[in-house]
């Protein structure tokens, strides 16, 4: 595929170590350095992404069950998941899947018109007459794990919702939206159009509300973890994980800091022949930690935030160690909107914040109290 917005074709972060293809060695290393470097960690977690990770479907194949066996004769669990564009989705694979157990999320942005916009095929064609009828043939077959469909927008917001309902509507458990990371402004969302997105999360916060109300799951993924987040009190020093946690192995088995910027050199941090590069890993580390990040030092959100995605910051702020202040404004009113969500829901049904909790693999807070 080709698809317009691509972090990996547009802007920065055309990253050339980053494409290849991975042989089965560098994999089974990947697989070994993922156990031996996971320390008292019982629950691991071991995502097949891309480029196109189905591309690879025979080392997919070999590895799952190699990772199990591995991670059990360790003690260890590895739970295994998959980004995937859905192009090449045939019964063998989605069989493979549901018997592995594997998480999907896959990268579609809505019905023909939204999703052919910018998902193309290399010669320019749209892909969603190739993916539709995989998913659907995936999502009917209904063994598998729950199913998640990850939108991204570019240039306009459009009409969120009709994206989100109508994915949900092909049987997807859940939908998250993001708008795409670039430097290139034709791709980007001004204020405007982050306004509408501000409106449609709105209206997607009320169904939400709605299905709280009945007891139900809205898979409204953008909102299910900000619930979850404020009902665990997550406090944050760092975003997310990335460089720590979590590591993504290019083909050669360089280790980067996360998937999106594998390939590029400022993220580096070893390799998995020769593990972590501790320096690099304690520098990275340190230099982003919320305490350095001036711009945050005096925001309410801090702890919530910890100054957004270094992959968006280095693309749009110059260094992966700095806020994503281009987005503060959009952030705190995303959060308030969290909040009184957070408190409706509270105050007619609380222990729905819970099962959320418990459905993203948290513990229960209430029950912890009141048992
Ligand atoms: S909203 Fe802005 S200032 Fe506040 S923590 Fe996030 S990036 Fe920092
Ligand atoms: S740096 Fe950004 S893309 Fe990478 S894991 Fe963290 S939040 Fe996700």
């Amino acid at each position: 595929m080709r698809c317009g917005y691509c972090y990996h074709g547009t802007g920065q972060g055309r990253n050339g170590e980053g494409n290849g293809r991975m042989d089965l060695a560098v994999a089974e290393r990947a697989v070994d350095f993922l156990i031996s470097h996971s320390g008292d960690q019982k629950d691991l977690t071991l995502v097949f992404f891309g480029g196109e990770p189905l591309l690879q479907f025979p080392l997919m194949a070999s590895l799952a069950p190699m990772a199990r066996r591995k991670a059990a004769e360790a003690g260890k669990t590895v739970e295994l998941a998959i980004t995937t564009n859905g192009t090449l989705l045939t019964g063998e694979i989605i069989s493979f899947l549901d018997e592995h157990r594997v998480g999907v999320t896959l990268s579609i942005d809505g019905g023909a018109e939204a999703h052919d916009r910018f998902r193309r095929l290399s010669d320019g064609s749209g892909s969603y007459g190739i993916v539709a009828p995989n998913v659907r043939k995936m999502l009917r077959n209904g063994s598998g794990k729950p199913a998640v469909a990850r939108v991204t927008l570019a240039g306009s917001a459009g009409d969120v919702v009709g994206r989100v309902e109508h994915l949900l509507s092909l049987g997807f458990t859940e939908v998250g939206v993001s708008p795409v990371t670039t430097d290139d402004p034709a791709f980007q969302l001004d204020e405007k159009e982050m306004d509408r997105l501000l409106h449609q999360f709105r209206l997607l916060a009320e169904r939400l509300v709605e299905a709280a109300g009945q007891d139900r799951l809205y898979g409204f993924s953008n909102l299910i973890d900000l619930l979850v987040a404020l009902h665990q009190g997550e406090r944050k020093h760092h975003p997310c994980g990335a460089g720590q946690g979590l590591f993504s192995v290019s083909p050669r088995g360089e280790l980067y800091a996360c998937q999106r910027v594998t390939g590029e050199s400022d993220f580096r941090m070893g390799s998995v022949f020769n593990g972590v590069d501790p320096e690099r890993a304690r520098a990275f580390r340190a230099a982003a930690h919320l305490n350095r990040k001036e711009a945050c030092r005096e925001c309410w959100l801090r702890m919530l935030c910890a100054g957004g995605c270094y992959h968006e910051a280095w693309v749009r702020q110059g260094s992966p160690f700095l806020a994503n202040s281009h987005m503060c404004r959009w952030i705190e009113r995303w959060i308030e909107l969290g909040l009184e969500v957070y408190g409706r829901i509270f105050l007619t049904g609380p222990a729905y914040l819970d099962k959320l909790a418990v459905y993203r693999g948290q513990t229960a807070v209430f029950n912890h109290f009141y048992d």
